[in-house]
Parts: C-alpha cells; structure tokens; sequence
C-alpha cells in the first residue's frame, strides 16, 4: 500500500507557474476597489451553518446539497462558508458598522466551499472577490457595482463578456409573481423533473433558472416576473439602466434571470463569458435589502456581488492575456573556490543598498558555465560576477545578459550601486 497522500476531488494546488497571475488579479482588484474606495474585510471561514440557512434560504442548491458542514466538539454544527455575503453581514451586525444609518461600502476575497461535482471552473474550494454596499438604496449603489466590475475586466483585458440584468421587484411585488407563477407551473406538472416539483412550494422562482431541455418550453411560456413590478422596482430599474446608458456599459435585460441564492430583490445582474463553456458566469450580484434585517440587524438596505477568481484565471490562461514578468533582476554568480561567508555576506550588503532588486543567489555552487546557464534561463537582466580576482581586488564584475553595448564592467561597490539602482 502506497503511503501516499492525494488532494481531495475538487480542490486544487496553485503551483508557482501561475501563482503570479492570482497575485496580479489580487492587485488589480486592490487597484480597482480602492479607486472606488470601497474597504477590505476579512471574516472567518467557519460559521454556524445556521447563518447560511437564514441568508442564502433552505430551497437553494447552495443550502439543499453544497455545503460542507460537521459538528463542533459540542455538538453545534458548523459550515465552511458556501459564499461571503452571509458571513460579511454578519460581521457588519455584530461589529455595528452600519449602526446610525452609516453607509459602508466592503470587499473581501478568500476560499469558498461547496460540494458540487469538480469539473471546468467549478471547484470545492474556489476563491471568490465581492464588494457590497449598505445602507444606501438608490440604483446609483446597484450601477457603482457594476462600472467597477466593468473597469475591473477592462484593466484584466477580458474581451467576450456581456452584462445581463433583470429586476426581482420588492418583496411584496414577488409574493404575488409567486402565487402566479406556483399556479402556471401546477397546470405543466407531468413536466415537471423532481428538482422543480420539489420547488415548486418552496422557490418556485428558482424553476426558471433550470437548464433541463425538457422544461425550457414551458419555462419560455411563463409568466414574467416583469409585468408584476411594483411602481418603486420599475423606478429604481429604469434609474439603473439610465446611468449604464449613460456610462457606456452594454448589458440586456434577461427576464428570466432569478440568482441562485434567495435574498435578492429588485436588481439582479451576472456577467457572463461565452469563452469558458457551460461555466460562463464569472460574476454575479444584486440588492438584498431584506437580508441584514432576516440576519437579526436593523432594516438596512444593501447591494453586492460575488466574482469567481478560479473561472478569471482560467480565462486569462486559456485566452492567454497575460505573459508571464521577467522577475529576476540579477543573479550573483560566485567562483567555487569564494568562501560562502563572502557569498552570503555580499548578497546581503545588495540587499540592503537595494531592497527592491530581485537577486537569485545560487546556494549550490557549480561551475562557471553552469550558471550561467541557470542565470539565463531565469532570464535574469545582469551577472553579478565573484571570482578570486575581484576578492583580491576588491571589485565585482557586472554584466549585463540583455545589452551587448553595456557588456562587462569591473566596479567598486559605490559604482556598482549607482548602476544598478537605475534599474531598481
Ligand atoms: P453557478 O450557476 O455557476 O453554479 P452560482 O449562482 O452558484 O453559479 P454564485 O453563488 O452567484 O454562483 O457565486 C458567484 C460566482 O462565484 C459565480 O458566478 C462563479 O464565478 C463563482 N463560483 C460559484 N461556484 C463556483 C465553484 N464551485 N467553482 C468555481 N467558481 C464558482
Ligand atoms: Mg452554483
């Protein structure tokens, strides 16, 4: 028997080849988030699964059959958070953030679990970015979240990506559509698969979202949500697609857009893909005024979304839209006869002159040839050279592994500081 050890089914290692493009989405999000100057939070991973049962809504997919969820020693059960909305509330009610009507506009990111089966862009542990502002219940708060989405796939290069959005009315404007819709779909029952005559009591809005081929028909004939807005849902719509007008953003109206999760009302917005496959959606989002209220805060209004950085990834890998830096800025390169002593102690005294340089010091000592060798398939920018010449003389050689013209120059330590901090 093997003693070997294998990762679990839908988890993944992130290897050093691609480590650098989720460092650089990571800045660019940074980027992105403070131009809007929206502030990071960060949360914990484990929950009480009840927080998830009050705010994503039993009837869900999330809740029904993805969460990773086990007893504490003492018996409560506790959830890898499925997503971070329900967690990011919660921290705002404990933590009084939105105490006195204060307006918050937060971001976090970090590993989300779900139990689904592993395939393209759909992971069990996944990372997700979202934003979410309280306390502000105008449609500027709803189309804030979506330009900075825009800028954001702008600054990454993402091309192929459409914006779609639909408005789910208040929530007394869905109890009504709800009864309309239970009623429709009670006439289409032999239809019906199990997943939607299971929800047809519990989320019967979630039957539109279904991708089975056989219902798409009577899916297409139902009643839509849209002839059931209230007054104040069409206003903030029609506000909504006023400014995206405005600034320039494409999007279209998918009626039949619900969300996967149960908190929304009045906006809904995804923006999707047609570069990954069936797993298209890269970021979804929309109002929740009801959810800080359910999770036991005072009534306060909010709107957010959740983007899936691994499908991200997977796109800037796929349409290759990034090259990989150059980050090695020098490698020294040290005879085998120097003392390590002096080896270490020099790279040090670099690093201390020059603490932005990228300096690969070899720690296994070859020859001459083999590292060079190394230095240019690192393609490092110089050569810092030690050998027992410059020891005695007091001097490094320096040389340069893309311009001929600069070629190689002996220098005293002052010199070379003053050459190389050009470059750093
Ligand atoms: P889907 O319809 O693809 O299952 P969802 O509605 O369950 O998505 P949300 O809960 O809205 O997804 O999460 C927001 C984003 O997080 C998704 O648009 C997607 O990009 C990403 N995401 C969700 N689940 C996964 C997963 N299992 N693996 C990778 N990314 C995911
Ligand atoms: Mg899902």
């Amino acid at each position: 028997m093997s003693n070997k050890i294998n990762r679990l089914r839908g988890m993944y290692d992130v290897l050093p080849s691609e480590t650098w493009i989720w460092q650089r989405i990571e800045e660019v999000i940074q980027e992105v988030f403070d131009s809007y100057n929206f502030q990071e939070i960060r949360f914990p991973l484990l929950e009480e699964t009840r927080l998830f049962y009050t705010a994503i809504g039993e009837a869900t997919d999330v809740v029904e059959r993805e969460m990773f969820s086990f007893n504490s020693r003492s018996g409560t059960s506790l959830t890898l958070r499925p997503e971070g909305t329900a967690g990011c509330v919660r921290a705002v009610i404990q933590n009084g953030l939105c105490n006195r009507g204060l307006a918050q506009k937060l971001w976090y990111q970090g590993p989300m679990f779900r139990y689904e089966r592993p395939q393209k862009g759909r992971n069990r542990q996944f990372t997700q970015v979202g934003a979410e502002i309280f306390n502000i219940d105008n449609a500027q708060a709803d189309a804030e979240l979506i330009l900075m989405s825009a800028r954001l796939w702008k600054k990454i290069g993402l091309p192929n990506i459409r914006l779609e959005i639909n408005s789910l009315g208040t929530t007394s404007a869905r109890i009504v559509y709800r009864k309309v819709l239970i009623d429709y779909f009670k006439k289409h029952l032999t239809v019906l698969d199990e997943d939607a005559k299971r929800r047809l009591e519990t989320n019967p809005l979630r039957i539109l979202d279904s991708k089975n081929p056989g219902m798409q028909e009577v899916i297409k004939n139902a009643p839509l949500l849209t002839d059931f807005l209230d007054d104040e849902s069409i206003r903030h719509f029609s506000q909504l697609k006023e400014i995206l007008d405005e600034c320039g953003i494409n999007y279209s109206v998918n009626p039949k857009l619900v969300r996967g999760l149960d908190y929304y009302s009045k906006t809904v917005f995804e923006w999707i893909t047609t570069d990954l496959g069936a797993q298209g959606t890269i970021c979804g989002g929309g109002r929740y005024d009801s959810l800080v209220e359910l999770q036991g805060g005072k009534p306060t209004p909010a709107v957010g979304f959740a983007m899936g950085i691994d499908r991200i990834v997977e796109l800037i890998k796929d349409l290759k839209l990034w090259s990989q830096p150059n980050s090695v800025d020098a490698v020294l390169i040290a005879d085998k006869t120097v003392n390590p002593r002096f080896i270490n102690g020099l790279s040090e005294k670099i690093r201390n002159c020059l603490p932005k340089l990228n300096l690969v010091v070899n720690l296994n000592p070859s020859s001459f040839k083999a590292q060079f060798k190394k230095a240019d398939k690192l393609s490092a920018k110089f050569a810092i050279i030690v050998g027992e010449n410059e020891i005695n003389a007091n001097i490094i050689t320096l040389k340069s592994l893309t311009d001929k013209e600069f070629g190689q120059k002996e220098l005293h330590f002052d010199g070379f500081l003053k050459i190389m901090s050009q470059y750093k």
